[in-house]
């Protein structure tokens, strides 16, 4: 994969990669890595810690867009139980690898930002949910918290105060709706991962039944950045509402795939065909998501659509998980849609009926199209069966996710779906269709 930076103002996540043991808390140090938890615990108080993410304009990077520190603030100061920090290092949205890079490559600012995010809550303990099969990332994690134990950065008395800190590892259990934040706490209680109803929100009755609030790796990680340099330095970059940068993967048909760190407000067409490369010689972008598979998709015809995260709301989309993926004009869409479809009815956890029944329906009506079987009905039956999908009838977004393929797929490539349908051919793939 790629790496490579895009940022106009300069990265922040990326700032020190490509130092060699980066990973190391002796190469994180000597870079100025834990000055930010140093000045947290040392001279700041939860409030002021608060106030400075605040400032930075810095929202929530894995896919939820909230704002961090508004987050942090639901909290309640006066709990006198345990309160929580819950990483969500569960990565496992099509198209998004950039939190296991951020945690291969610099483990440290992840835990750093951890713990200033337990302080800033007025908690003592933070968990890592990461992602069941991310093995080298795990082993990093494992290895750096160790490290800033016995460095004395995290404990008991970190850098010399009587604030104690710990962070744990959990590892999750290889499911897509691990991901989702309330099963993921049910996970981490040991229990079968599935979404809870809200309210109570976690922030008032999170990991087992305490304040919580779950942030993304990738939040985490920009935080001791924020903390070092200030919230206002970080709202210099990005647009008016959109701060800051972040992470995108992007795979799929481009020559140089990869990790991306983008100043938010560039365009897409940026990010494709000058970070990424571009399509191959003699194609084109024909359809591209913005934000992982849960995201809408957009056309090739909107590569100038700007990363501002709230213009990408406007259109009916989003950023999502940072994940872009493209399809370049040799591909049916109709056949990626299908395949998308499959993966979330095999993820589907169950607990909803427009979900369970939804996805599974659509599944079987794509495979009649597929098998040239299709007809005026089966185009109804996707509509419908999309809109029963969503619109808020489902616990989670799985099932918003899984509508919003075919919708959007079926919004800006009618024709392809019209041809399969009713002419029982394809005319991007040929008449030989393969599910
Ligand atoms: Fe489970 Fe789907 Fe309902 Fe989410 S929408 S809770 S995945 S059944």
């Amino acid at each position: 994969m790629a790496e490579q930076r895009g940022t106009v103002g300069g990265p922040v996540l990326t700032e020190w990669f490509g130092r060699a043991n980066l990973h190391k808390l002796e190469v994180y140090e000597k870079l100025g890595g834990y000055e930010g938890l140093r000045k947290v615990v040392t001279g700041m108080s939860a409030a002021q810690v608060i106030d400075e993410v605040k400032a930075s304009g810095l929202r929530g990077r894995g896919g939820a867009d909230f704002p961090t520190a508004t987050k942090w603030s639901f909290v309640p100061k006066d709990h006198p139980g345990p309160k929580y920090i819950v990483v969500n290092a569960d990565e496992s949205e099509p198209g998004s690898a950039k939190d296991r890079y951020l945690m291969e490559n610099s483990p440290h600012a992840l835990i750093e930002g951890a713990a200033i995010a337990t302080f800033a809550i007025g908690g003592h303990q933070a968990w890592i949910y990461i992602r069941g099969e991310y093995d080298l990332p795990y082993e990093k994690l494992r290895d750096a918290i160790a490290e800033a134990h016995a460095k004395g950065h995290l404990g008991d008395h970190p850098f010399g105060t009587d604030y104690p800190l710990d962070i744990r590892l959990y590892r999750g259990h290889g499911a897509y709706i691990c991901g989702e934040e309330t099963a993921l706490l049910e996970s981490l209680e040991g229990k079968r991962a599935q979404p809870r109803s809200r309210p109570p929100f976690p922030a008032i009755k999170g990991a087992w039944g305490q304040p919580t609030a779950v942030n993304n790796v990738e939040t985490l990680s920009t935080v001791p950045w924020i903390i070092r340099h200030g919230g206002a330095e970080y709202a210099k970059r990005g647009t008016e509402k959109a701060k800051g940068t972040r992470m995108v993967t992007v795979s799929g048909d481009v020559q140089k795939p990869g990790n991306y760190e983008i100043e938010i407000g560039v365009t897409y067409r940026h990010i494709i065909e000058e970070l990424a490369g571009g399509p191959f010689p003699g194609r084109k972008v024909k359809v591209f998501w913005p934000g992982g598979s849960s995201a809408k998709v957009l056309p090739g015809s909107m590569l100038d659509t700007s990363t501002d995260l709230d213009g990408l709301k406007a259109l009916g989309t989003m950023g999502g998980s940072g994940g872009i993926i493209v399809m370049d004009d040799s591909h049916c869409v109709v056949k990626g849609a299908a395949r998308l479809l499959r993966f979330y009815a095999h993820e589907s956890c169950g607990k909803c009926t427009p979900c369970r029944v939804g996805s599974n329906w659509a599944v079987r009506t794509y495979e009649r199209i597929l098998a040239n079987e299709g007809s005026q009905i089966e185009l109804a039956l996707l509509d419908r069966v999309q809109q029963g999908l969503q619109g808020g009838r489902c616990l989670c977004g799985l099932g918003d996710a899984a509508g919003w393929v075919i919708q959007s797929t079926m919004n800006h490539f009618r024709n392809e779906y019209e041809e399969h349908c009713l002419h029982h051919t394809c005319s991007v793939e040929g008449a030989l269709i393969h599910a």
